[in-house]
C-alpha cells in the first residue's frame, strides 16, 4: 500500500512541478500517452545525453544514427513483426475488458503466498513458451481467476493481438499503401548497417546506437510512464563475428549493469531476469529489472539476436548485407548483441529513486520538504541563483553570475519570496545547488552556496562558482 501511495505521490509531484502531464489533458487525456513539461523534458534529455555519450563518446567503436520513424513496410515483414509481434489476449465476456493473459495471471499470482505464486508463474511461463493458448485459458479457468471489473470468470478464448500501429502514405486512395509506426528503433539500425559500416570504415566488432520514438498499441497500459503507447527507446546493436556471441553477450550484460550502478542506485535495486521464452530472433536474452514502486519490472533488454535480422533483410531486399573480415579473409553476415532500454522507464526509475518527503520536524516545530535527489549530472536545473533582496545592486550581481554560467549549464534566477521558500521550490525540482548573493558579497566577493541533499550552506568565492558547478555536474 505504501508503495502504491508512493507512485501516486510521484505522479502528483510530476504534474505539480512541470515534469509530466497527461496528454491532451484539457480533453480529459489520452490513455497511456504523456507529455513532458519544462523540467521533465530537461531531465529526459539529460538521461538521453548520458546514454548517448556513454555509448558513442566513451566507446571508440560505437557510432550513433537517427533513422526515420517510417520505414518501408517490407522491413516489418522481414523482421517478423507483421506475423509475430503480438501478445496473447483474453477478454472477460461480462465486462468486455481485455487483458494480456500474462498480466492477468501475474496479477493473480501477486495475491498468493510466495511459494504458490512461484509455481503459478512457472506454469504460466511454460504455457507461454509453448504458445499453448488453450492451455492458458484452461489455466485461467482452473484457477478461477476473476476480472477486476465484473468479478466473474467468464472468459473468451486466448487470441493473439498485433501491437503495431498502421497508417497510410499517399494522398490518392488507389496509390495509398499501409505503413507502420515503428514498434522498435532497432530495424532502422539493421537496414543502415552497411551504409554506416562503409562510410565510417567500421571494423567488427562495432556498434550502432540510436535513440528515438517507438509506438505500440499496448492493450493494458498502466503504471504511468512505465507502459505507454508512444515512448522512447535507446538502443544499440553491436555487430560481431559469428561464434563470439556468448562472450559479447556477457560483456554487454556486465557493461550495462555498470552503467546503471553509475547512476548511484544501489545494486540490490537491480536484478537480471533470464528469458524462458526466447523471441523468434534470439539465442539468449535477459532483462535488467529495476525494483519500481510496483515491484521488479523490465527496464532494459539485452538480446543475442544472432544473424536473424540481417539475414532476413538480405532475403527480403535481395541486397547483400555481408561484411568482409580482413583478418580471416572471409565474408559473413555478422551476429548481433542488442542492448535496448526504455528512456521513459529510466525517467521513472530516476524519479522513483529521487522522490522523498523529508520530515524536518523538531521538538517545537512541524516541518517537511518534498525533494528530488536527482543525480546532479541529470538535474533539469544545475544552479539556481538568488539575490537576497531586490535592491542594493544584488540582482545585478546575480544576473552577472547567470551570464557567466549559462553557456555551460542550465541556470535559474528568482528574486521573489523569502530565501527559504525559494530553496524549497528548487528542492522540489531537484536543483542540486543554490547560490545566494547577499550584502557580504559586495564586501568580500563571496556567496552562500546551499546543497540540496544536506541543506548545508557554506561560503565560497563568487569567482569559483562556475567551475565548481561544472565539476560537480559533469557526466564523465
Ligand atoms: P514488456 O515485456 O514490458 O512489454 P518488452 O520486452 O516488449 O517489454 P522490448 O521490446 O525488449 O520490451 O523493448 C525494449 C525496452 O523498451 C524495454 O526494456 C522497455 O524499457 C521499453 N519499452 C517497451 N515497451 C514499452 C512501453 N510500452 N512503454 C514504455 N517503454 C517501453
Amino acid at each position: 500500500m505504501a508503495n502504491e501511495n508512493k507512485l501516486q505521490n510521484i505522479i502528483s509531484h510530476c504534474k505539480e512541478y512541470g515534469f509530466i502531464f497527461p496528454s491532451s489533458e484539457i480533453y480529459d487525456g489520452l490513455s497511456a500517452v504523456y507529455d513532458y513539461g519544462q523540467y521533465g523534458a530537461e531531465l529526459k534529455r539529460n538521461i538521453r545525453d548520458y546514454w548517448w555519450r556513454s555509448m558513442t563518446q566513451m566507446n571508440d567503436n560505437i557510432v550513433g544514427i537517427d533513422a526515420a520513424i517510417f520505414m518501408h513496410p517490407t522491413v516489418w515483414k522481414a523482421s517478423g513483426h507483421v506475423d509475430n509481434f503480438s501478445d496473447p489476449m483474453i477478454d472477460n465476456k461480462d465486462s468486455q475488458k481485455r487483458y494480456r493473459v500474462d498480466h492477468l495471471i501475474e496479477g493473480y499470482a501477486e495475491t498468493l503466498p510466495e511459494a504458490e505464486a512461484t509455481a503459478v508463474l512457472a506454469e504460466m511461463d511454460h504455457l507461454l513458451a509453448a504458445n499453448d493458448f488453450s492451455g492458458l485459458k484452461q489455466f485461467v479457468e482452473d484457477k478461477k481467476i476473476k476480472c477486476g471489473v465484473s468479478g466473474t470468470s467468464n472468459w473468451t478464448d486466448v487470441r493473439q493481438f498485433n501491437l503495431m500501429f498502421s497508417t497510410e502514405v499517399g494522398s490518392v486512395a488507389e496509390d495509398a499503401s499501409t505503413i507502420y509506426l515503428r514498434p522498435e528503433t532497432a530495424q532502422g539500425i539493421f537496414v543502415n548497417f552497411l551504409n554506416v559500416q562503409k562510410t565510417a570504415r567500421m571494423k567488427i566488432p562495432f556498434g550502432i546506437a540510436q535513440t528515438g520514438k517507438a509506438f505500440r498499441n499496448e492493450i493494458v497500459a498502466r503504471q504511468f510512464i512505465f507502459r505507454m503507447r508512444e515512448f522512447e527507446q535507446m538502443e544499440m546493436q553491436f555487430f560481431i563475428k559469428p561464434g563470439t556471441q556468448k562472450e559479447w553477450y556477457e560483456y554487454w550484460k556486465e557493461a550495462r549493469m555498470k552503467w546503471h550502478l553509475g547512476l548511484g542506485i544501489s545494486a540490490d535495486k537491480y536484478r537480471f531476469h533470464d528469458h524462458v521464452k526466447l523471441a523468434h530472433y534470439a539465442d539468449a536474452a535477459c532483462d535488467i529489472e529495476y525494483d519500481f514502486t510496483f515491484g521488479f519490472k523490465e527496464l532494459e533488454g539485452i538480446h543475442s539476436r544472432t544473424d536473424f535480422d540481417l539475414k532476413q533483410h538480405q532475403e527480403y531486399s535481395g541486397k547483400k548485407l555481408t561484411y568482409f573480415d580482413t583478418e580471416i579473409n572471409q565474408h559473413y553476415v555478422p551476429y548481433v548483441i542488442e542492448t535496448s532500454i526504455g528512456l521513459d522507464r529510466t525517467v521513472l526509475m530516476i524519479l522513483s529513486e529521487a522522490y522523498e518527503e523529508e520530515d524536518l520536524s523538531t521538538a517545537d516545530k512541524q516541518d517537511s520538504r518534498s525533494l528530488l535527489r536527482i543525480p546532479a549530472m541529470l538535474a533539469p536545473i544545475k544552479l539556481a541563483i538568488f539575490p537576497l533582496t531586490k535592491k542594493d545592486g544584488l540582482p545585478e550581481m546575480a544576473k552577472q553570475l547567470i551570464e557567466e554560467c549559462k553557456p555551460y549549464f542550465k541556470c535559474f534566477y528568482e528574486e521573489k519570496d523569502a530565501i527559504g521558500k525559494r530553496y524549497r521550490r528548487q528542492d522540489a525540482i531537484g536543483t542540486p545547488f543554490c547560490v545566494t548573493i547577499d550584502h557580504q558579497t559586495k564586501e568580500d566577493n563571496t556567496v552562500t552556496i546551499r546543497h540540496r541533499d544536506s541543506m548545508l550552506q557554506e561560503r565560497m568565492p563568487l569567482s569559483e562558482i562556475r567551475q565548481y558547478i561544472q565539476e560537480q555536474t559533469k557526466m564523465f
